[in-house]
């Protein structure tokens, strides 16, 4: 098989023990003569599934009694319209660090009163804007935790006066996160936990009925808690693989040591980045994040560009063009990119500077 080093965004590489399980799984579920995609959900073999992926999650990042996990379809773009939905009687609050951030706080104006608290617009997103107010009279303050096009990061959980919601669709489970800070942690799996066409949404169980509005019953959190996440048919096959990454991590020593080898990895390559004299880094130091690193040409070597995308493109590197909207290059280095894909990359680095000396 060919191999490729898989630093794609999202859908991104996945650990090939999750993979192999999903692989038998699709020809024969737990010795039941049929698929994983064709048993009943409300069968027994599948409850298990579901059972042990609740748990998995619960485990991993030390979910408190006071919150509920649930599996979601719509992705983290339909968390974007959940959050207002569930959430926004007054005012919403929304700390703007780039286009996904954007995306969510334009659902909430949509339905009602959402301010941006601060913004980092003025620099592509290259930061995380500091020293900005939380409105105490806001219901919730809303974050995008890991910003995956620019590659900034909010890697400590903030004290807010208020609700505290997070889109972690990027940087869930590559760290331990107190849960208890939160009201909302939602997210896609597609970046770190599992393939796309299924969302997670940690919620605290109180925060929720607090608003007047009709709730569509399907975007009302609470269907989904009373249904445990099976109000209507859920993704099984994307449930099925989440639940294989994270037995996978948790075989690998869970969040802790996940966070190791994640600081290990994006350690490396932003030395390379700072050391090699064809390319600069684009974030902000103190804001680098651990899963999305992205970088540019250095002033005056742009023409580069593409031929480093060639050039990389032969050692089998995959999916480092930045994202169309800030151009360069990004190397997202999740959960389950390997030390040697990092490895290979910075040789890759390396050798194309010597070409050019
Ligand atoms: C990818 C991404 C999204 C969008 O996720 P979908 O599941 O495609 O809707 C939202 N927020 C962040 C931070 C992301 O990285």
């Amino acid at each position: 098989m060919k191999k490729a080093y898989n630093f794609n965004a999202g859908p991104c590489v996945l650990p090939k023990a999750a993979i192999d399980s999903a692989i038998e799984a699709l020809k024969d579920f737990k010795g039941t003569g049929m698929s994983v995609i064709e048993v009943s959900h409300r069968s027994k073999e599948w409850d298990a599934v579901m059972d042990e992926c609740r748990s998995l999650w619960k485990e991993l990042l030390n979910i408190p009694d006071t919150h509920e996990v649930l599996f979601l379809g719509g992705g983290a773009s339909m968390q974007f319209l959940y959050v207002p939905m569930n959430f926004l009687e007054n005012k919403g609050a929304y700390l703007e660090t780039g286009v996904w951030a954007k995306k969510a706080l334009k659902e909430a104006k949509g339905l009602g009163n959402a301010v941006c608290v601060a913004s980092s617009a003025d620099k592509v997103y290259n930061y995380i804007p500091k020293g900005f107010e939380i409105p105490a009279d806001a219901d919730y303050f809303h974050i995008t935790t890991n910003n995956t096009i620019y590659g900034t990061e909010i890697r400590e959980d903030l004290d807010s006066p208020v609700p505290l919601i997070a889109d972690m669709s990027s940087d869930i489970m590559s760290r331990p996160v107190d849960v208890s800070k939160y009201a909302l942690i939602y997210g896609g799996a597609q970046k770190n936990v599992g393939p796309a066409g299924v969302a997670f949404a940690i919620v605290r169980k109180d925060a929720l009925g607090k608003v007047s509005r009709y709730i569509p019953t399907m975007l009302d959190y609470r269907t989904h808690i009373d249904g445990l996440s099976m109000f209507n048919t859920p993704p099984v096959f994307s449930i099925y693989v989440m639940t294989e990454t994270l037995r996978w991590l948790k075989g690998i020593g869970g969040v802790e040591a996940i966070n190791k080898i994640n600081v290990q990895k994006a350690q490396m390559l932003y030395d390379e980045i700072d050391r090699n004299s064809l390319f600069v880094g684009t974030a902000a130091k103190e804001d680098r994040s651990i899963m999305n690193v992205c970088f540019v040409p250095a002033p005056g070597k742009e023409n580069l560009q593409d031929e480093f995308l060639e050039f990389a493109k032969g050692r089998g590197m995959v999916g480092i063009k930045g994202h169309r909207s800030v151009g360069g290059f990004r190397a997202s280095i999740y959960n389950a990119c390997p030390v040697e894909a990092v490895e290979a990359l910075i040789a890759c680095m390396q050798d194309f500077e010597k070409l050019h000396k």
